[in-house]
């Protein structure tokens, strides 16, 4: 199997599978116990919080261990609205919030008499800041009595309507001259990889009087991230996306924005109150081993994995060609080719008249992902590209790539090779069936892949990348069997 779907989950690194044995065998004490095999636990926890803090930037007191990311938005999006003052109970979401962060607010609205309203993002998935600051400073309507103290700036166009076209209710409706509470952008989408820079929308929220929730899941461990220095108020993170175990998170928040919280669940008041039950310690202290590791590993990583995904790109365009492929997020001027403003490990591509579960389907060695895992399944498009504008068509036609630490450059190559194949033979089914072109005829037994498509000019080897298009490629540090 070639694992190349590292945003949905990532394998636990054997660094971290050994850090978190001796929590399993010896050293299983409860850290809340005071005698001194209890006390001996409680350091680990205390040193994990610390290397998770240092991710964070943040300090290791602002780091509440959760189950996972998902808790933690949940645990500071009621937070924030239970404690809110009754004109400020609007929640702000950006578009392709991953449903931790959409449910969560939607759930919050309804307890609390809220109320959600969308953000729309570019076509590159990027946060739109012009209707971000709509929202935040709307217009009242002429009948709403005292003249506007904030006018949205010229800029805002299209977006001067508050709802905008790209916004929506929430199920729980405020008042119009509710306040934003909370303003939700996520620093990395799970499904493109595209990347909002945390500090204007720090700026614009706070500006408005909001807090602001930054989902970095995606982005912790694989690019840099300062809770501190770019004005997140709160920040959640999940172990198992950084080769750490499942079930064990992090809710990042200064000490304002905790103040906010209000726990979810009640008991032996563990986590100074804000997130009771016996701590998790295995998975704490693999959450603070997976932290050191990406601290030390992340340029190197980065590197490692834009190159990697570019290679994929470069050899899928050799075999199927540049105007059968298109990328879903940020994109180079001019070439069409994957924009630097992504996660270095994501690639999110369309596949034109090739349906993405069908071609998923003739993959058995391959893991990739059609859609985010967390929606679930089905054969709904991507509500992530549909906000970017993209047809119900292009989305169900579109694959992630997620490349990660252990990903090898032979394993591009035979991904990109199988996938070629798989493409080739779905949109040759499809023109079968409508009767466009006879199917195109593969030698039998042939295992090279498009060896009946589109070779590139002057390439005839399917491993190989067209020259001048292989890169240097750091060695991984290991790699798993
Ligand atoms: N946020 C993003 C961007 C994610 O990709 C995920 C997981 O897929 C989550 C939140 C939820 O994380 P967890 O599984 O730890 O609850």
């Amino acid at each position: 199997m070639i694992y190349l779907d590292h945003n949905a989950t990532t394998p636990v690194d054997p660094e971290v599978l050994n850090a978190m044995l001796p929590l399993l065998r010896e050293h299983f004490a409860n850290p809340a116990s005071p005698h001194s095999a209890g006390q001996a636990v409680a350091r680990l926890v205390e040193r994990a919080r610390r290397d998770v803090a240092i991710l964070a930037g943040a300090r290791p007191r602002d780091v509440v261990f959760t189950s996972g990311a998902t808790e933690a938005a949940n645990l500071a999006i009621a937070g924030v609205l239970a404690t809110a003052p009754a004109n400020r109970r609007r929640v702000l979401v950006g578009a392709t919030e991953h449903p931790a962060v959409l449910a969560a607010a939607h759930a919050a609205a309804d307890l609390h008499g809220g109320s959600v309203q969308t953000v729309r993002v570019h076509p590159s998935g990027a946060i739109d800041l012009a209707h971000l600051r709509a929202l935040l400073h709307p217009v009242p309507p002429p009948t709403a009595g005292p003249p506007p103290t904030a006018v949205p700036p010229p800029t805002a166009g299209p977006a001067a309507d508050p709802e905008g076209s790209g916004g929506s209710r929430g199920r729980g409706e405020a008042g119009e001259a509710d306040e934003v509470a909370l303003v939700a952008v996520m620093a990395a989408n799970n499904e493109t990889g595209t990347l909002n820079d945390p500090r204007p929308v720090a700026a614009l929220a706070h500006e408005a009087g909001a807090l602001f929730l930054c989902d970095v899941t995606q982005a912790f461990g694989r690019i840099p991230v300062s809770v501190t220095e770019t004005g997140i108020d709160f920040a959640t993170a999940s172990a198992h996306k950084i080769y750490g175990p499942k079930g064990t998170g992090a809710l990042i928040a200064g000490r304002s924005a905790r103040a906010r919280l209000v726990p979810l669940i009640h008991g032996g008041g563990q986590e100074r109150g804000l997130r009771a039950g016996t701590l998790n310690t295995p998975g704490i202290v693999g959450f603070g081993a997976a932290a050191r590791i990406a601290a030390a590993m992340m340029d190197d990583e980065a590197t490692r994995h834009r190159a990697q995904t570019e290679l994929l790109f470069d050899l899928l365009v050799g075999w199927l060609g540049l105007s059968a492929l298109e990328v879903n997020g940020p994109v180079e001027d001019g070439t069409g080719r994957p924009g630097p403003i992504r996660l270095p490990n994501t690639l999110n591509l369309r596949f034109v008249d090739a349906d993405a579960d069908a071609v998923q389907s003739c993959l058995p060695d391959v893991a990739v992902s059609a859609g985010s895992a967390c929606h679930g399944g089905g054969n709904e498009p991507s509500p992530v590209l549909l906000a970017m504008g993209r047809s119900a068509t292009a989305a169900r036609e579109s694959l992630r790539f997620s490349v990660g630490r252990f990903t090898t450059v032979d394993q591009i190559h035979a991904a990109a090779a199988t996938v070629a194949r798989a493409v080739l033979r779905v949109q040759s089914l499809r023109a079968v069936g409508s009767g466009e072109v006879p199917q195109p005829a593969e030698p039998a037994g042939s295992e090279r892949p498009g060896a009946s498509g589109r070779p590139p000019a002057g390439w005839s080897d399917p491993v190989t990348p067209p020259p001048g298009r292989t890169p240097e490629l750091p060695v991984p540090r290991s790699a798993l069997p």
